[in-house]
């Protein structure tokens, strides 16, 4: 069984998909994906030996070896062009590491462009959609789910050719989480509106602090107090 975060990643993967999943640890993703019929074949990368080692023989009790090729290399260098992917997942990090991936990804020609990405930052997210901005990508959908008292966003985009023009503040809460503001959205920027609070508060004792950080700390603190 999935969690309920991979899951809710797997939902955005298009059917008969050829996934490359990145940083895939046990590669529980792609075997779910293939064991319900929702792609073709996969490619699980992981970059260090312990995760590559549990990839490997998860697939192997699986008997899935001709179906999901685990490899080890750091990010998309496990792809070549052969592979014909068509959707990357990278779960599970920061966002600043899934976009360092990518951006190395498309300096090495790993990343073509017709992939559709389907991201799910643990911390980083504004980074990481602002490269997806800067990159041409166009963010198609968002999600937020909590699970064990974490609450986690998904990003899901491609290269349409549409380009957007998102503002700091759209980027940092998210174009889709925004417009949508459900439930766990609210309760994710109220207790970060609390961690802002907090950070201020301790800048203010302080005896020494960078203008311009107290300046950010300010903005993000009136930002989530407009939209709450
Ligand atoms: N994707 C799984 C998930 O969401 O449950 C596993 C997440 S785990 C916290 C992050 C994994 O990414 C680790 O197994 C780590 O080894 C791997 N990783 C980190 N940097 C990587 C890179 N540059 N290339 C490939 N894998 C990487």
């Amino acid at each position: 069984k999935l969690s309920k975060r991979l899951e809710r990643v797997a939902s955005f993967v298009p059917k008969d998909a050829v996934v490359a999943d990145i940083g895939s640890d046990h590669a529980y993703l792609p075997a779910w994906l293939y064991l319900n019929n929702k792609i073709t074949r996969a490619i699980a990368g992981e970059v260090v030996e312990g995760p590559f080692n549990s990839a490997k023989s998860l697939v192997a009790s699986l008997g899935l070896e001709d179906k999901i090729s685990v490899r080890l290399a750091d990010g998309l260098e496990v792809l070549s062009k052969e592979d014909n992917v068509t959707a990357i997942t990278i779960c599970g990090m920061g966002g600043s590491l899934i976009r360092d991936i990518l951006s190395r990804g498309k300096h090495k020609g790993h990343l073509v462009g017709t992939e559709r990405l389907i991201l799910q930052p643990n911390v980083g997210e504004p980074t990481l959609r602002r490269w997806l901005q800067q990159e041409g990508y166009e963010i198609l959908l968002e999600d937020i789910l909590e699970e064990d008292q974490k609450i986690y966003e998904i990003i899901v985009a491609e290269k349409t050719g549409n380009k957007t023009d998102y503002d700091d503040k759209t980027l940092f809460f998210g174009p889709f989480l925004l417009k949508n503001h459900d439930e766990i959205f609210i309760k994710k920027w109220q207790y970060q509106l609390e961690k802002y609070h907090y950070i201020l508060s301790s800048m203010e004792q302080a005896t020494h602090v960078e203008p311009n950080k107290l300046i950010e700390v300010k903005e993000k603190i009136s930002w989530i107090e407009e939209v709450m």
